[in-house]
Parts: structure tokens; sequence; C-alpha cells
């Protein structure tokens, strides 16, 4: 032991927290009243969100889950979920994978971190796919590339128009190279309705990151985004040290993305249902 250490002898005295030592209790405020808006930073009331969960203020479309947006976006009572109860063989036996899977399932109600079958809308018949990153933050994994896949081979065999909603924060980490192989798997059952003619439209929310966008996030007919959502495939760090420069601020936003042609419309939430309609209208899709 040093022969002058003070360690432990001596009262540390912080200036900043001398004055209160033990920490106050704080009014508690339920955490689902407020919230903090990722647009603007503005505190806004739950209930001023609505039912489309946007904020009154700056516009900013929060994310919602799968069956929050299934109710936006579907007719009422008019979906039939296909392709449940596919499970992992948890390829590296990843510690607690297993467990993790089990309590999201119980969080979210869904069976893995996309929402697949048959739906209408506007009376138009379609096959619909919704991830949700309440979902291991809707990473891509063997199952959810399995489901997508079987919801493309159903498509093309019933010869039905795809809608799918993007979400994910990229690669099921827990799978390892399985997930990265599901970009081939999807990308190869999205051709299989393209070359049948079928229409495939894509909405992509907040965030379509990793796999998801390097396979088939980008793969669609049309091309569609929320507001502010956030659609790229590296994090932003990583490509500035990669290419040594200061990325634009609003770089790898969907409104960045629309200047430069990856997607083809930024869509109002509210609006987005009947535009929808509109367009499967036009591609002779789901009738
Ligand atoms: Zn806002």
């Amino acid at each position: 032991m040093p022969l002058f250490s003070k360690k432990d002898k001596y009262i540390r005295i912080n200036p900043n927290r001398a004055i209160r030592e033990t920490p106050q209790a704080k009014p508690e405020v339920p955490d689902e009243l407020f919230s903090k808006c990722p647009g603007c930073k503005h505190t806004i009331y739950q209930k001023d969100l609505g039912s489309e969960r946007i904020c009154p203020n700056c516009g900013y479309t929060f994310r919602i889950t799968a069956f929050e947006r299934l109710s936006l976006i579907a007719d009422e009572n008019s979906f039939d979920e296909l392709f449940t109860g596919i499970e992992t063989t948890d390829p590296l036996r990843f510690p607690h994978y297993k467990e993790k899977l089990a309590q999201m399932r119980e969080k979210t109600g869904l069976d893995e971190a996309v929402l697949t079958g048959t739906a209408l809308i506007k009376g138009r018949k379609i096959a619909l796919g919704i991830m949700d990153s309440n979902f291991i933050m809707a990473s891509m994994g063997t199952v959810v590339g399995e489901k997508i896949t079987r919801l493309f081979e159903y498509a093309t065999e019933q010869k039905l128009p795809v809608v799918l909603f993007t979400a994910s924060g990229g690669a099921r980490m827990q799978e390892g190279i399985m997930s990265l192989m599901q970009m081939a798997k999807t990308s190869a059952a999205v051709q299989r309705h393209s070359k049948a003619g079928l229409f495939y439209l894509i909405v992509l929310t907040d965030p379509t990151t990793g796999g998801v966008t390097a396979s088939f996030a980008m793969e669609g007919d049309i091309i569609l985004a929320e507001a502010q959502a956030l659609v790229g495939f590296a994090g932003r760090r990583v490509i500035e040290s990669t290419v040594r420069e200061k990325l634009p601020d609003d770089f790898q936003k969907a409104e960045f993305l629309l200047e430069h042609g990856f997607v083809d419309a930024i869509v109002k939430r509210g609006e987005l249902r009947d535009t929808i309609a509109i367009l499967l209208s036009f591609h002779g899709g789901g009738l």
C-alpha cells in the first residue's frame, strides 16, 4: 500500500453536490404521459399526438407498433395473419437469446419483428408486411427473412401486390452470418414476384437501416417514406470516419433521399392509406 495514500481516509467534497447529498424525492410523472419529440426536441403531451402519433409542433411521425400501423392502414377486421410460429434454430447458441425472444413476444404481442399476412386496403387485397422496431430493433434474423420470403412467395402464387412497411436496426447480431444470408434470400423472392409482373410498394419508416436497406427495402417498384425517417446502411460515424468527410446534417433522412432520387415521395401518415389505395388502382394490383 502506498505510504501517503489518501484513499478512503478523507471525505471528498464536490462543491456541486455538497448541498444535497441525498437525492430528494422527485414528483412522479408517469412515463407514458409525455414524450420528447425526436424531431423538434419539444416535450409533447401524449394525447396531443393523436392516434396517428404525429408531433403537433413539427410534424415528426413517432414510431408506432405494427398493430397501430395495421389499424391505420388496413380495412377493419380484414387482416389474416400468415406464417406464424416459425422458430429460430439459434444457430450460434447465443447466450440468453431464446429468453430475449420470449420477453419480446410477451412485450409486443408479435411472434417476430415482422407481422405478415393478407389484408384489404379500401377493398383491394394485398400481401402485407409490417416491421416493428419494438421487437429487438426489428433486426433481421432467419425468421424475419423467412417470413418476408414466404410473404413474397405467397403473393406470387396468389397474384397479389405486396405492401411492406420497413423498419430495422440491421442484421440480428445473435444469429451472425445467417442474418446476412437473409438479404440474398429475400431479394431472390422479391425478384420472382417482380418477374411475375406484380406490384411491390415500400413505405420506409423510421429507422430503416443495415441489411434491410441493402435488400428488400430498396427493391420496391415505388418507394414511399414517412417524414424525417432515418434511412441508411451504415451509421453516420462509420461513414464519416471511412470517407474522412463531414456529412450534411440531414444525411440519411427521408427528405435527403427524396432529393437524391432514392425515394419517390414522402407521404404524411394520415394520407398513406389513400395514397396506397390510389397506387394500387393505378398498377392494377389487389383487384
Ligand atoms: Zn416535434
